[in-house]
């Protein structure tokens, strides 16, 4: 289809804003600057797309926040005097943009930050039915990226350095605020209720969240996990309140308590802002001016600051830089096909139908696999079949009751388990992508895939994380409730030694590794053999979506000691 000029109302230029670039303050700038001109008004094309929120099992929860954002988004623009067109549609994105730019000419589009949108809006771009612009929602740029890269593995910490140096974010004279670059040392401490930590706001029930809830629920009824509409921000003011919170009652305590686990607290004092973050609705450069200027404690300035222009930033430029993983420093490794469902058709017995096709270009996403045998199935306990490890089900069951939970129960207990039990990355990666209701390709999959799990090797950390009982228990408040104890039953120790020996080929060569390598190979035989059949016994049991006990850990034990015996 060929481009046809711009048309309708006196709209000069007509966007496609899509779903995770709602930042309706440039929207209401963008409308005061024409109408003080008297320019005219650009005009937005906002679509909602059955196929897109439905070609994975998403979290209700994540469809209703897309949703309520999307709906509030081109209210506000509108009342800004934007004129905006909005199309809900059965069918895919791309397709509903080549119908709007048949109408109204060739759109334009601030570059998606998503891959996968990116390449199914390619065939548009190639027929000149989308412009597309640099996206503004970010604080660094690839040149950022590129300059800090060493020869060996790119660096967070390195990037961070040079960022702060460019941007002058944190730093006097050149030097860093506070005369050290990061307080992360600092900022370990386990949290035993004291100071209390806030409970997150809750939202006005409005009309408009009555007409998500029940549309989730009648067009999306086969999705997981629990609806809460009035937990999720809507607005712009919702947003905004949602960030003062996050001011005024987390951060005091960030720094500190960055690290910590609790039952009493899913949140502790992270400020659950990535949610509204990464659907554009608060650009990030706001939340560091406002971090920056609040006078809290320095520890707890910086771990924030780092978190956002450095981690987030960080793993952005690696997802960009290795094409989703596709291209990681010239290993090439497989594409799945197709999106997957992150073991949803196996726990619920029934495929996951897509009502549509897939649009061309999309497929299922890279799937490194840097420590060879790790393509154990995703155990159905991620979609909440009991384990017995209280941990893991607390964690899981948190997820699904409200599609978010902080960074260190996402790294140290999902991803640590997934990974001490070999399970393949892809699946982990779609199953972080489906229940979180902050997941995109660019965030969710160097996270999950170059972070949780080193399926990609040392190209974004030096070495997995991993851990036994101890750090879970050390950080976290768990183990007193679990039939398991963490310095003696607790399998997870045993994992981890399990994990080191199959994988110590791979890893002998990884400086980092050896002083852990050396402990390993003083292990004692018994003790090696004792690890191997304790993995083998939680993998067995909990791919068959089955529970492990103290008494069935310690037969599957006592059986590998009489087989050795013999
Ligand atoms: C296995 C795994 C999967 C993850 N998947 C996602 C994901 O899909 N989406 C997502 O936004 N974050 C993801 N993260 C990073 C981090 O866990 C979340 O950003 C954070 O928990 C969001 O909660 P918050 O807003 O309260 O964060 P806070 O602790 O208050 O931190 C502030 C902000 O820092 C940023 N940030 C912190 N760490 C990271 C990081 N490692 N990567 C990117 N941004 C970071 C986020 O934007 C976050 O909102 C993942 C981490 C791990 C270990
Ligand atoms: S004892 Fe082990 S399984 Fe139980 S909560 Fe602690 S670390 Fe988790």
């Amino acid at each position: 289809m060929a481009p046809r000029p711009a048309v309708s109302s006196g709209v000069r230029q007509w966007w496609a804003v899509l779903p995770d670039q709602l930042d309706a303050a440039r929207w209401r700038g963008v409308a005061a600057d024409a109408a003080g001109r008297g320019a005219p008004m650009p005009g937005v094309v906002v679509v909602e797309s059955d196929e897109w929120l439905g070609r994975r099992p998403y979290h209700r929860q994540r469809i209703a926040l897309i949703l309520l954002n999307q709906r509030a988004f081109t209210e506000e623009l509108r009342a800004a005097g934007v004129e905006v067109r909005s199309m809900r549609t059965r069918g895919t994105v791309s397709d509903a943009l080549r119908e709007f730019a048949g109408e109204l000419g060739a759109l334009t589009v601030d570059e998606p930050a998503e891959r996968e949108m990116r390449a199914e809006l390619a065939p548009l771009v190639g027929a000149g039915l989308l412009r597309v612009v640099p996206n503004r929602q970010w604080i660094t740029t690839a040149e950022d990226f590129r300059a800090a890269a060493g020869s060996g593995g790119w660096r967070m910490d390195t990037f961070y350095r040079a960022v702060r140096a460019r941007t002058g974010i944190l730093m006097e004279d050149g030097s860093p605020v506070g005369g050290k670059i990061s307080f992360d040392t600092e900022n370990r401490e386990r949290w035993d209720g004291i100071p209390a930590a806030p409970e997150p706001p809750r939202f006005e029930r409005t009309s408009l969240r009555e007409e998500v809830a029940r549309e989730v629920e009648e067009r999306f009824g086969r999705h997981p996990g629990r609806l809460d509409v009035d937990a999720l921000p809507a607005t712009h003011a919702d947003t905004e309140l949602l960030w003062r919170w996050g001011l005024e009652h987390c951060l005091p305590w960030f720094g500190p308590y960055e690290d910590a686990m609790s039952e009493r607290s899913r949140g502790v004092f992270h400020t659950r802002i990535s949610p509204v973050l990464n659907l554009g609705r608060i650009p990030p450069q706001r939340l560091v001016e406002d971090v920056a200027a609040s006078g809290v404690p320095l520890q707890s300035v910086e771990g924030f600051v780092r978190q956002v222009i450095g981690w987030r930033e960080f793993v952005r430029h690696v997802h960009g830089a290795t094409d989703g993983f596709r291209n990681v420093r010239g290993d090439r490794p497989e594409v799945h096909a197709a999106p997957g469902d992150a073991g949803w058709s196996r726990r619920y017995g029934a495929a996951w139908e897509r009502g549509v096709p897939l649009p061309a270009g999309v497929d299922g996403g890279a799937a490194p696999a840097h420590l060879g045998g790790a393509r154990t199935p995703l155990p159905p306990a991620y979609w909440g079949a009991e384990s017995g490890m209280r941990c893991l089900d607390r964690v899981v069951a948190d997820v699904w009751d409200e599609s978010w939970s902080h960074h260190i129960t996402r790294l140290m207990v999902l991803g640590n388990l997934a990974t001490l039990l070999d399970v393949d990355a892809r699946e982990l990666t779609d199953w972080f992508w489906v229940a979180y209701m902050d997941a995109w390709d660019w965030v969710v999959e160097p996270n999950v895939i170059g972070m949780a799990t080193f399926a990609a090797g040392p190209v974004m950390t030096t070495k997995p994380y991993i851990s036994g009982a101890a750090y879970i228990d050390k950080m976290g408040d768990f183990c007193a409730g679990c039939a398991f104890s963490p310095g003696s039953s607790c399998p997870i120790t045993r994992l981890y030694w399990a994990f080191l020996a199959r994988h110590e080929p791979t890893l002998r060569s990884n400086p980092r590794m050896k002083l852990v390598l050396g402990s390993l190979r003083r292990r004692s035989e018994p003790e090696r053999a004792a690890d191997r059949a304790a993995f083998v016994h939680v993998r067995d049991v909990l791919v068959e979506g089955g529970k492990i006990s103290p008494a069935s850990v310690a037969a599957a034990l006592a059986a590998s000691d009489s087989r050795s015996n013999r």
